[in-house]
């Protein structure tokens, strides 16, 4: 028999319903052909690729699990806050995401005005005319591409160096809900609250307020962490006796180049899935 250990799950995926390039469907054949057991559906602010993702799921005989990216900011800086099997049809959950998506449009508005600001043409239309589908929401990858068709940039992260990035000339970030409450909105849809990378925000003392304040579990691994933050960041949740967690924060490539990693580059053994269903 295989033990629960050596089944895999990649727990931090996006796509097409946000700025991943792949359907979610797509994802989950992924999944399969790199042998995992189970996919964690995790779209910025959006539920909408879930079902979708079962189903496949189901047909190919390994595990979606239910979840969201929600996006916050604390003192300007994005904070994402995974939350993993959430009631996504629960109706107020619904009536929630759909507030996030104004703060999510209205950014979006903004940065483009500060692209125009500083000489560069371009407009919403050509920025919503990147989504692969109807129910998707829109992103700055999206501004991205953009920026890439027009030559202006030659890859995704150069237009977050330059323009998009937290360092980039065009960037903004209007009030969003905090840290807290995304993970209340995930505690109120009956969800497990996980912070997402938390080594990119360079801000500890708010990932020890956010242990304190009820998240369940830290990503330990990540792309972006180095193997420090991962040492550092498996010691803090030992301490805690909170979940240590891990995702490749796919999103598909663009170009012949991947954006974060591809699915199943860093991956958990299944006991903690199953821990993270046991605090529910
Ligand atoms: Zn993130
Ligand atoms: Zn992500």
């Amino acid at each position: 028999m295989v033990k629960l250990e050596q089944l895999r799950a990649d727990l931090h995926t996006h796509s097409t319903v946000s700025d991943g390039l792949n359907p979610p469907s797509e994802n989950i054949k992924l999944a399969k052909e790199a042998g995992l057991i189970a996919l964690g559906i995790t779209d910025h602010d959006s539920v909408a690729g879930i079902d979708e993702a079962i189903q496949m799921a189901n047909i190919m005989g390994i595990e979606a699990i239910p979840g969201i990216e929600i996006s916050t900011v604390e003192q300007g800086q994005d904070v994402h806050v995974l939350g993993y099997f959430i009631q996504y049809k629960d109706q107020r959950f619904l009536k929630q995401l759909k507030e996030l998506e104004k703060f999510r449009d209205r950014r979006n508005a903004m940065m483009i005005e500060k692209l125009n600001e500083l000489g560069i043409d371009i407009k919403m239309e050509e920025v919503l005319a990147k989504i692969r589908r109807e129910d998707a929401n829109v992103g700055r990858p999206h501004i991205a591409e953009v920026l890439i068709d027009k030559g202006i940039v030659q890859t995704m992260e150069e237009a977050f160096d330059l323009y998009l990035g937290k360092n980039g000339q065009a960037y903004v970030n209007p009030i969003r809900i905090s840290p807290e409450e995304g993970v209340d909105i995930i505690k109120e849809a009956g969800g497990v609250p996980i912070l997402a990378h938390p080594g990119i925000y360079d801000n500890d003392e708010m990932v020890v307020r956010l242990i304190r304040y009820g998240i369940k579990g830290i990503e330990v691994y990540h792309p972006d962490h180095s193997e420090e933050d991962e040492k550092k960041y498996q010691q803090m949740a030992d301490q805690y006796g909170i979940l240590a967690t891990a995702g490749s924060d796919f999103h598909g490539s663009r170009g012949g180049i991947m954006f974060h990693a591809p699915i199943g580059t860093k991956t958990v053994s299944y006991d903690i899935v199953e821990k993270m269903k046991a605090t529910l």
